[in-house]
């Protein structure tokens, strides 16, 4: 096992439509929730110790988790609005600041605004690789059209059961759709490549969050990475706690146990998919970011 242990990896945000990324209703305007540099994810996208993500919570998401960890940002739509303009600088601030990536944080709706940010911040002298991490419910079409733009993809391959989907974030065929997305990502930047610096430069890397008393969709999920897309490096994340509307749901209003986790990453082992990384366990309390503070992250 490579053994990059991960300690709380906030990787998640926003939400609203369910549907594959277009925006409708409340979501017209693209707003940003929080942008700074953050060390909770991957070593390739945080770079060394004083480097970290340079990551940017947008608002709204196209899934509504009942679990979601950003609830706040992602169904309760907190942020500012934030032109193309403004999305550029945020960017560039964060390059300045020497963040080893600009880390785009459920981007999925605002692609064709985060398009344009990214060309003007390139113009502007942005050359950090941008990474796409997301929820993986995708349309083929919207990642190709992300070609040239997006360096390293950071899906989150969730269920791999659709009754799960269904129930806990009320869409249907998720499994379908992530695999063909995930599919589409790979076959763009190919495989995760990682400078002499440590930082990735391209390449796709699968998180997946075990969910308790869902462990057979967490199996499915890492057969099927094992069978479609074996050379993509998985993040096993076990941070999972239970909040928001968590509670209506009895079997998930808990934390994974040591055990649900074990035979998770047995599998892991088994299958052969230890070229990632996996969350540490997290026995004392869990960091939850309060997006209505200045700086969410801060205890
Ligand atoms: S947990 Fe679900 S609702 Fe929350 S940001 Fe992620 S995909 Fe969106």
């Amino acid at each position: 096992m490579c053994g990059n242990l991960l300690t709380h990896v906030n990787y998640r945000g926003l939400s609203q439509r369910l549907s594959f990324g277009e925006v409708c209703g409340n979501y017209q305007i693209m707003k940003i929730a929080w942008y700074g540099k953050h060390f909770g994810e991957e070593p390739p996208i945080c770079g060394n110790e004083t480097q970290g993500a340079g990551t940017i919570f947008f608002s709204g998401c196209n899934l509504r988790c009942v679990f979601c960890q950003n609830y706040q940002i992602s169904q309760q739509n907190l942020g500012r609005e934030v032109s193309v303009e403004e999305l550029a600088d945020m960017m560039i601030e964060l390059q300045n600041k020497n963040a080893a990536t600009i880390d785009l944080v459920t981007p999925t709706i605002w692609w064709r605004e985060i398009k344009e940010g990214i060309a003007l911040a390139k113009e502007k002298g942005l050359r950090l690789p941008i990474v796409w991490n997301s929820n993986a419910f995708e349309s083929v079409e919207i990642i190709k059209k992300m070609t040239g733009f997006v360096d390293i993809y950071l899906p989150d391959f969730k269920y791999g059961d659709n009754v799960c989907a269904r129930k806990y974030s009320g869409i249907e065929n998720y499994v379908e759709t992530a695999i063909a997305a995930i599919a589409e990502m790979q076959k763009q930047v190919g495989d995760l490549e990682i400078g002499e610096n440590g930082v990735a430069k391209k390449g796709v890397i699968i998180r997946h969050l075990i969910l308790p008393s869902n462990i057979e969709s967490s199996l499915s999920v890492l057969n099927i990475i094992a069978e479609k897309f074996p050379q993509i490096p998985v993040s096993l994340m076990r941070q999972y706690f239970p909040l928001h509307l968590a509670s209506n749901f009895e079997e998930i209003n808990r934390k994974v146990s040591e055990a649900e986790f074990q035979v998770v990453f047995e599998r892991l082992i088994e299958l052969k998919l230890d070229n990632g990384w996996v969350q540490e366990a997290d026995s004392e309390e869990i960091f939850v970011p309060d997006f209505t503070k200045v700086n969410p992250f801060q205890k």
